[in-house]
């Protein structure tokens, strides 16, 4: 079986896809409530071109598909996206993560299709909150489609929060409370300079530590041993079993155990979030000069490139970095 490795040694087996830089939520944290600098619809891989993608990145040694974006629910081809994924001839774990709005309507199809694995991105409990936070009235949808998600199986469900100081950086221990009762795994992340305006700032952002400190008040955590690629530091609640997560992006990068590719919507490969550079597939599945088979295998040689150029982390830390011109949205949190 091939394996995706770097010049460090990492193996790579998850490719991270946004399907689509859209989403029907504003969060503060990933793009500014007015932003129009969408991705052109024909630039975005139809549903075939993605299966193709993904397909070669199974055969190069991917074995876990995250769906993300934007918000992956808006794909019209959603339920479609999943099923071919799990028809491949090696089908490869498939997760998402989703604002849970849509999650009513569609969770059960989802999993009929193939879906494993979900995480919910919720910061608050709080309706008017969410407002400030998201810019939208949505709460409701999200407690729906999270207790839809639970009603057909998905397990487990993650929810993923991020802490914005002043605004929902005092909800971390009701956060936890509720995740507990509900049978949700919360992972607080910290909030990483991706916007497509300049939300982040040192004033505002909320440290692993902090939020660990904030827990404390309420909870013993002691930090589980075995952390593997998995990007949270998972702490057991009170001697366990349940857990919760924190996500130290910036305060403790885990690139020395990053597994992850990237897929932008518009047909970009990208080793890192903070990656400087992309590498088009989009360019060479619609080369038409090209046939079918030398097409697949140039797109094998980009993946292989991709990963052999990974650098050894992003330089968050370093007074010279520089955020990526291009939003988590279109990226692909
Ligand atoms: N729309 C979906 C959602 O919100 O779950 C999927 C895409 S969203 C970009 C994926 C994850 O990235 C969410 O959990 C969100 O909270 C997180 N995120 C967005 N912007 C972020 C930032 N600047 N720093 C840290 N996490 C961020
Ligand atoms: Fe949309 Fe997710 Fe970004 Fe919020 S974090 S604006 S839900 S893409």
């Amino acid at each position: 079986m091939t394996q995706l490795i770097d010049s460090f040694g990492r193996v790579h087996r998850d490719l991270r896809i946004s399907l689509t830089d859209k989403c029907n939520l504003r969060c503060s944290y990933c793009m500014p409530e007015f932003f129009n600098q969408w991705i052109p619809s024909k630039e975005h891989l139809t549903t075939d071109e993605l299966i193709t993608v993904i397909d070669i990145a199974v055969e190069a040694g991917i074995d876990e598909i995250r769906l993300t974006g934007g918000e992956p629910l808006l794909r019209n081809d959603i339920v479609e996206i999943v099923t071919r994924i799990n028809q491949l001839e090696k089908p490869p774990a498939i997760s998402m993560t989703t604002n849970g709005i849509a999650l009513k309507r569609i969770a059960s199809a989802l999993v009929n299709a193939g879906l494993q694995r979900i995480n919910v991105s919720l910061d608050t409990l709080d309706a008017a909150r969410f407002k400030e936070i998201t810019k939208r009235d949505n709460i409701a949808q999200v407690f729906e489609g999270l207790a839809e998600a639970k009603r057909v199986g998905l397990s487990p469900i993650k929810i993923n929060s991020v802490l914005v100081r002043g605004v929902n950086d005092d909800e971390a221990p009701k956060l936890l409370k509720w995740a507990l009762e509900e049978g949700y795994r919360l992972r607080f992340i910290e909030q990483m300079p991706l916007d497509a305006g300049n939300a982040w700032d040192r004033e505002t952002f909320v440290s692993a530590i902090e939020i660990r400190e904030s827990l404390g008040q309420h909870y013993s955590l002691e930090p589980v041993a075995q952390r593997g690629s998995a990007p949270a530091e998972e702490f057991l609640i009170d001697g366990g079993p349940q857990t919760v997560g924190i996500i130290a992006s910036i305060t403790a990068p885990f690139c020395g155990a990053c597994d992850r590719l990237r897929l932008t919507s518009d047909g970009q490969l990208r080793s890192c979030l903070f990656a400087t550079r992309e590498t088009s597939v989009r360019d060479v599945l619609r080369n038409a000069e090209l046939s079918e088979s030398e097409k697949r295998a140039r797109i094998s040689a980009l993946i292989f490139d991709s990963v052999a150029k990974k650098e050894a982390g992003h330089a968050i830390n370093t007074p010279t970095f520089t955020k990526p011109v291009r939003p988590m949205s279109a990226i692909g949190g």
